[in-house]
């Protein structure tokens, strides 16, 4: 089968790999029909070396697709069933599962990723591929409702993986009240979700800060901000200060998650405001921990990874019913066989591009 994996560092390869089977009684068999790639991927592959990837490794852990062969102890989901799966496997039963802290499942891994802690490591699982095997099925696959199921719908549902999961995530633990300002930090896909997400919370206004005109325009157009600021012009904590009497934002997503962007979220946040840290930039340049200026001003900064376990169900119905479309951040969509160029166009970031997806 086709299928993707990391070469070297910022090289992607599209080649033949071997179909992956069951392997335990737990484990499902997708053929995958749509799958993203995420800016996750293009830091996997930017820093490959640093981040002790093998060549070889799967990629992709963002995929549509549908069953076609369960295990014997499968019995949430159905062969033929077109589903959505969590971008994280997780066993649904240990102590963090039965909290809803899925993300920190003490069995689970990213799929296409070196974050494997078990379940045959990483020549089995990765999404941009024709065939996935997929550990834990029973709670890592979600049948999509009748809605959702034709598979022209794919794209709507592929977001809920991962990347607009995270954006509402972000929109949860920014603690956003009705009527006040959102401020939204990264003009990205998880930026353009997050915007999205927010606007479920009734803000009165949201402010999503970028670097990019053309995905700038793309959030006031697409995703639903009401004001945009592009950074590298524009003050952005002058901009929302400007806004909001002086005060600054209550509600701040910071989907980059490096100095700059934590030092804007603190400048530009009012007393008593909410910081939801997404971003992976400290994972590469270490911040400051600032703590004095978060206590003065009882500021809450709240960081973790997305626990798409735990939203799946209230998502699904919200993208059904129209009430979301996150489907508008797939600028462009490829066939898996032209994966590099996929991998390309998103590193460019240019020519209006935000995420593509590959079909099989
Ligand atoms: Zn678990």
């Amino acid at each position: 089968m086709l299928g993707t994996y990391y070469h070297d560092r910022a090289q992607v390869r599209v080649g033949n790999l071997p179909e992956p089977r069951l392997l335990k009684d737990t484990d499902a068999i997708v053929r995958v029909t749509l799958a993203g790639i995420c800016g996750a991927d293009l830091d996997f592959i930017k820093h490959g070396p640093e981040m002790g990837i093998q060549q070889g490794m799967r990629l992709g852990h963002e995929f549509v697709g549908i069953v076609e062969e369960i295990g014997k102890d499968i019995h949430n989901i159905r062969v033929g069933d077109r589903v959505v799966a969590s971008a994280m496997f997780v066993d649904g039963e240990c102590h963090y599962c039965k909290r809803e802290l899925t993300s920190a499942c003490e069995h689970g891994g990213l799929f296409g990723s070196p974050f494997f802690i078990e379940h045959g490591g990483n020549d089995i699982q990765g999404g941009q591929s024709e065939y996935i095997r997929v550990p834990y099925a029973n709670t890592s696959l979600f049948t999509l409702p009748e809605g959702l199921s034709t598979g022209a719908e794919d794209a709507k549902a592929l977001p809920l993986a991962d990347n607009f999961a995270t954006g509402y995530h972000g929109a949860i633990n920014s603690n956003i009240r009705p009527g006040e300002t959102v401020v939204v930090i990264g003009d990205g896909a998880v930026g353009q979700c997050s915007v999205m997400a927010t606007s479920l919370f009734a803000p009165s206004q949201i402010v999503l800060v970028g670097r990019y005109d053309d995905r700038l325009k793309f959030g006031r157009q697409k995703s639903g901000a009401t004001h945009t600021v592009n950074g590298k012009t524009t003050d952005p904590v002058e901009y929302v200060k400007e806004l909001t009497q002086g005060r600054g934002a209550t509600s701040i997503i910071d989907t980059i998650g490096n100095q700059v962007s934590l030092k804007q979220s603190l400048d530009m946040a009012q007393a008593g405001a909410s910081i939801s840290v997404l971003g992976f930039g400290h994972l590469y340049a270490p911040v400051d921990a600032p703590y004095s200026e978060a206590l003065f001003r009882n500021l809450t900064i709240h960081t973790g990874i997305v626990n798409v376990v735990a939203y799946m169900k209230k998502l699904l119905p919200l993208v059904e019913s129209g009430r979301i479309d996150p489907s508008v951040i797939f600028t462009n969509t490829l066939p898996l066989a032209e994966a590099e160029k996929g991998y390309e166009l998103m590193l460019s970031r240019s020519n209006g591009i935000i995420k593509v997806a590959l079909h099989n």
